[in-house]
């Protein structure tokens, strides 16, 4: 399937909120949300896994609302963080990819494919 990034890397093409979102699958959403609180150890609800992809026109996003990475790139008007010129310095998003090295290596890619 084609990837889809999000601004940090992610890539929301393969994210249950979005295939729970395109399918209007609730028990997808709770089924998720039940996983993400196991992972994450923040409470989820179905609600909140129910999203567009957060780089998508008039997105409806779910946990991913308050991301200052998103929030950042829009400012910016960039695709997402790997088309920006503060990618190796920026601490925000070095943080995120830290702890994700697949969103990581999406945005090489991205970066690699653009140079
Ligand atoms: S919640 Fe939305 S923005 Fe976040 S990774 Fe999933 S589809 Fe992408
Ligand atoms: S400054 Fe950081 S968070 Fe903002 S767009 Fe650039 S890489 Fe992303």
């Amino acid at each position: 399937m084609e990837k889809l990034l999000a601004y940090c890397g992610l890539d929301c093409a393969e994210c249950p909120a979005r295939k729970a979102h395109l399918t209007n699958d609730d028990a997808l959403r709770a089924e998720t949300a039940a996983r993400w609180t196991k992972e994450f150890g923040f409470p989820f609800t179905a609600a909140m896994v129910d999203c567009t992809g957060c780089t998508q026109a008039g997105a409806k996003i779910g946990h991913c609302s308050d991301c200052g990475m998103r929030a950042c790139g829009l400012a910016k008007g960039i695709a997402n963080c790997g088309a920006c010129a503060e990618y190796a310095s920026c601490a925000k998003l070095g943080g995120f990819l830290g702890q994700v090295p697949l969103a990581k290596a999406n945005l090489e890619a991205f970066r690699a494919r653009k140079a």
